[in-house]
């Protein structure tokens, strides 16, 4: 039924019925292909900090746990790394310690380190791990102290306790998924001695999704996706390949966050990460938007162009 077209009014109710009824019948059947193939497939998601500071009008913790939710459900494997950095920084504020940067990273001294790791595994983790737990008993919050999962190593005496990864030991999440839970991750790693570090969470996301051999590694943040002018709204770059950002970062237009983000994109989809992903979290369900629709949406990364350049299911999935 199109606007110009009267209808009776006792049928106007019933057709409008009827058109709802059929567009949500179309949107299952197209999810169909997506969910037959990504069934059985790892996807780390990475929620950022911003994300979960709320910058949108809808909650969007709990959009983002149905979303979660839905996939296991519908059979893939989740695995869900968060960060946490406008979180650490309020408890700082609070505590009156003034948070100090240096080249966009934090310098995190013995305090600061204490204050992130209360932060990461004591406020966000749980948060998330209840609002995807409201639907049923599938989160469970580690850390990657747990098991030994993030060993680290100090990435600069300056920087303090700010870490980089030098090994994953993926056996904890091997365990979590095969038992059927989602692993929901705070980024604390630590050294052979013990030392907690705090590591930027895109890199851990990237490395996770190597270590296991993830489908997908997505990002979920601020911004619609990689645009060529970071000012400019309109030059949303939607596909690329790992040689391509290489040129882009070459030229300088990735900045502030969106380095270790781009980084760990081009670094994962060369080492067996089949797609990566940079969506705007703000968008409510986006993940189920890009997993299980035709819709391409945000910054999709690849390691070649001569691959099927949309995400498109198999040809014949269906057969
Ligand atoms: P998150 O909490 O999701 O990690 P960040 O603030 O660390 O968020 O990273 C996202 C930010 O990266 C964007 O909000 C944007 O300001 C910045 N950025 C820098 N260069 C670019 C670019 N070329 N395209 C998009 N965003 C960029
Ligand atoms: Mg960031």
């Amino acid at each position: 039924m199109t606007r110009n077209e009267p209808t009776p009014d006792a049928n106007a109710d019933t057709n409008a019925d009827g058109a709802a009824a059929s567009l949500k019948a179309s949107v299952l059947v197209e999810a169909l292909p997506y969910i037959r193939r990504f069934a059985g497939k790892t996807v780390v998601v990475k929620y950022g900090g911003n994300a979960l500071a709320g910058t949108s009008d809808h909650d969007a913790l709990a959009l983002f746990a149905e979303d979660i939710v839905l996939m296991r459900l519908v059979g893939m494997r989740p695995i869900v790394v968060h960060g946490g950095g406008p979180q650490i920084s309020a408890l700082m504020a609070r505590l009156g310690k003034e948070p100090e940067f240096l080249d966009g990273l934090r310098i995190t001294d013995a305090e600061t380190v204490d204050i992130a790791r209360m932060v990461l595994k004591g406020q966000v983790n749980p948060q998330l791990v209840a609002a995807i737990n409201v639907h049923g008993r599938f989160a469970v919050g580690i850390s990657g102290v747990d098991a030994g999962l993030i060993r680290a190593t100090a990435r600069d005496e300056k920087l303090g306790f700010v870490g980089d990864v030098t090994q994953i030991n993926p056996e904890v999440i091997h365990g979590l998924i095969d038992d059927e839970f989602i692993p929901v991750i705070a980024t604390i790693g630590s050294d052979e001695t013990g030392q907690a570090y705090n590591i930027n969470a895109d890199t851990v996301a990237g490395a996770i999704a190597e270590a296991i051999g993830a489908e997908k590694l997505v990002y979920l943040t601020d911004i619609e996706g990689l645009r060529r002018d970071v000012a400019d709204a309109t030059s949303l770059i939607r596909q690329a390949t790992a040689d391509e950002l290489d040129e882009l970062v070459a030229e300088g237009i990735i900045a502030g966050g969106m380095i270790p983000k781009i980084a760990s994109c081009t670094h994962a989809v060369r080492n067996g990460v089949h797609r990566a992903h940079i969506l705007d979290g703000r968008i409510a369900h986006v993940l189920l938007l890009e997993v299980f629709t035709d819709a391409g949406i945000g910054t999709m990364v690849m390691q070649h162009r001569d691959e099927p350049t949309l995400d498109q299911p198999l040809e014949g999935a269906l057969s």
